[in-house]
């Protein structure tokens, strides 16, 4: 969908261009590649995800590894085992765990993830989040969910990282957008969520301030402050909370026992926890519909 839309606007798309320096001046910026080439550009928007070479132009700082690993596949739905829910989103919780199966592509494919927090990661090893790992961590689990959990790819694993929220977005003629400007971890399930956001709010500002192109250096700076003026609040929180969502789902004794009884009494339409991100405020942030 998004490639179509590229071609039908007329986007150039180039392939193999390793950014390895911006600079920002009056008039624009200069963009290097690995391969030698050098690109001038009005303003170039940085969404070069969570090891963005741009964001490093705002603030220098290595991501924060939570100690969790994620493992997934995705696979025909009629692969799927007759215990697994094909209609809707199922979520299994345990301290230091959880897995999430739902299906995806109308219904063709199933997508499944499992998290569990690396004692090796706590214990300062370096080759932490591993198969083996994984099998330990879910040993002892209900047989529909250790059975999910065998059936998962091995090869290849994703160390959750995030990074604080940044104090600014913009410098001159750059601009931060998804990952590069507000990486987050994926218990919200909201990170490119939040990327289709941006660009929806960063197109409305670009479009009602600088129709004509980003010529105009004052409504330029105008179109960029207030796409961040957005968007920096509301991503921050999103940031904060998927920290915290993550702790609700691993947490152990007391706090797994008050937060059972908390989810037991909740009507299975009671929304109002979630109602900030999901409850009807336009993705640009400028109305309510
Ligand atoms: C296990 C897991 C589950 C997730 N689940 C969800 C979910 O359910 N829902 C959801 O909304 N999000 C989810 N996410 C998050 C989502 O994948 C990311 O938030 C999203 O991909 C961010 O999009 P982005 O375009 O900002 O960055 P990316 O997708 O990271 O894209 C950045 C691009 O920039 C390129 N790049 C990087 N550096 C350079 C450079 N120097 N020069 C040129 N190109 C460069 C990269 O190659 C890449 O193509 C999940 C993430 C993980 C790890």
């Amino acid at each position: 969908v998004l490639l179509d839309g590229c071609r039908r606007e007329g986007v150039l798309l180039e392939n193999d261009r390793l950014v390895t320096s911006i600079e920002s001046d009056a008039d624009g910026a200069t963009i290097d590649v690995e391969s030698g080439q050098r690109y001038r550009a009005r303003l170039v928007v940085g969404a070069d995800g969570l090891h963005s070479t741009m964001r490093k132009y705002f603030v220098d700082e290595q991501p924060i590894y939570s100690g969790f690993v994620a493992y997934r596949s995705a696979v025909p739905i009629h692969q799927v085992s007759e215990r697994a829910n094909r209609e809707d989103v199922q979520l299994y919780i345990g301290p230091g765990i959880h897995l999430v199966q739902y299906p995806v592509r109308t219904g063709l494919m199933y997508n499944q993830v499992a998290v569990f927090r690396s004692d090796r990661f706590i214990a300062g090893e370096q080759d932490w989040g591993t198969p083996d790992e994984l099998r330990q961590m879910f040993a002892g689990t209900c047989a529909h969910v250790s059975e999910s959990v065998g059936s998962l790819w091995t090869d290849q694993r994703w160390l959750m990282c995030d990074l604080e929220p940044l104090d600014s977005w913009v410098a001159g003629r750059l601009v931060l957008l998804g990952d590069a400007a507000h990486p987050m971890l994926q218990y919200l399930a909201q990170g490119a969520c939040q990327a289709f956001e941006d660009v929806a709010a960063l197109a409305d500002c670009l479009g009602r301030h600088t129709p004509d192109g980003p010529k105009d250096q004052e409504l330029l700076t105008k179109a960029l402050k207030e796409y961040a003026d957005l968007r920096r609040p509301r991503t921050a929180q999103v940031q904060r909370w998927a920290r915290s969502w993550g702790d609700i789902w691993h947490t152990d004794g007391v706090g797994a026992l008050l937060r059972n009884e908390l989810f037991a009494r909740r009507g299975s339409a009671e929304y109002r926890e979630t109602d900030w991100l999901w409850g009807g405020q336009s993705p640009n942030g400028l109305g309510s519909d």
